[in-house]
């Protein structure tokens, strides 16, 4: 079984989860291979992810 390894570029965690490269690409991480088909993403940057998706509304609530 091979171990995938986090797409973003300066991180070494394995990865949690797979998502379309368009999903990822939007959010504007940058990704180690811009070519590829399926981003994996670690623990980490799955729930940054998470929240630059969700950027895309107004900052209306304030930073936590
Ligand atoms: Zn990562």
């Amino acid at each position: 079984m091979s171990n995938d390894i986090c797409d973003v570029v300066g991180c070494e965690e394995s990865s949690e989860r797979s998502l379309s490269k368009q999903k990822v690409s939007c959010t504007g991480l940058e990704l180690k291979n811009p070519d590829c088909r399926n981003v994996h993403l670690c623990k980490k940057h799955y729930k940054e992810w998470k929240k630059l998706s969700k950027g895309s509304i107004p900052d209306y609530y304030g930073a936590d």
